[in-house]
């Protein structure tokens, strides 16, 4: 972590995918974190600010905004998120947006300007932002451009994004202290063909990936329509057992501390 003791994360929503996306059953507005100095907003999918403002999450603090990919489920609320951390594009302070190529290329100039940096990062790329240290982390998505990250203070965190499965995925998140995990499908048979629904991990590929990476502690989010009805707490347990990692099926508008 960076520069305190604690790490604190605030849910402003737990869903993913596209009919999660549209019937709301469980927000898509990403999440709070906060270590040390440093105040980041990830992935701002439908919700993020209303959520936010709803939930008392100071986005005038914020110091960054990570946009993984840009997937409406991820990245909806993007400029107005930028909005409330500017004081409506007004004020250009310590604000970084950092993001995907096709985030990054999708956000207009107004809005851009209102950033004090703009990073669009491919994978092992990083920046500094509030003493941290946050490197883009190689995804396998629909998204061709999609990036999760690294963030190394005197804690590792790290987002795994939207992804399949691949070999390199554990090298790259190993030791994570926290590690927040999209874990969208209960069972994804479809994950070898080239179909847009199927580049996401499922709890087999979660398990497997959790025993060998190692984390602290594993959070679960970004469940889809069929791992709602198969239960995310179930599947969470199931993942602990096999992993041996402490994972959490984390609920909307939760909150979650290290320490
Ligand atoms: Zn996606």
């Amino acid at each position: 972590m960076c520069g305190d003791l604690m790490v604190y994360f605030k849910f402003l929503g737990t869903g993913g995918g596209r009919y999660v996306l549209i019937s709301q059953v469980r927000a898509t507005g990403g999440a709070y974190l906060e270590s040390g100095k440093l105040r980041l907003y990830i992935d701002p999918g439908p919700g993020a600010l209303i959520h936010s403002i709803r939930e008392n999450v100071k986005l005038s603090k914020l110091n960054a905004l990570f946009v993984s990919h840009n997937h409406a489920d991820h990245r909806t609320d993007t400029e107005v998120i930028i909005e409330a951390a500017t004081n409506g594009c007004t004020r250009k302070k310590d604000f970084f947006l950092i993001g995907s190529k096709n985030v990054i290329n999708s956000v207009d100039d107004y809005h851009k300007r209102a950033c004090s940096g703009v990073f669009a990062l491919s994978p092992e790329e990083s920046v500094k932002i509030a003493g941290c240290k946050l490197t883009a982390t190689k995804a396998i998505h629909t998204e061709k451009t999609c990036i999760g990250f690294v963030l190394e203070g005197k804690e590792k965190i790290g987002y795994t994004a939207d992804t399949l499965y691949f070999s390199k995925l554990t090298e790259i998140f190993r030791n994570c202290d926290v590690l927040i995990v999209n874990c969208t499908v209960p069972r994804n048979p479809y994950k070898h063909k080239e179909i847009e629904y199927a580049r996401h991990m499922d709890a087999f590929d979660v398990a497997k990936f959790l025993h060998e990476a190692k984390p602290n502690l594993a959070i679960l989010w970004h469940y889809g329509i069929s791992l709602l009805r198969a239960d995310p707490e179930k599947i969470a347990k199931g993942i602990e057992k096999k992993s041996g990692v402490k994972t959490l099926a984390v609920k909307d508008f939760q909150e979650i501390s290290t320490n």
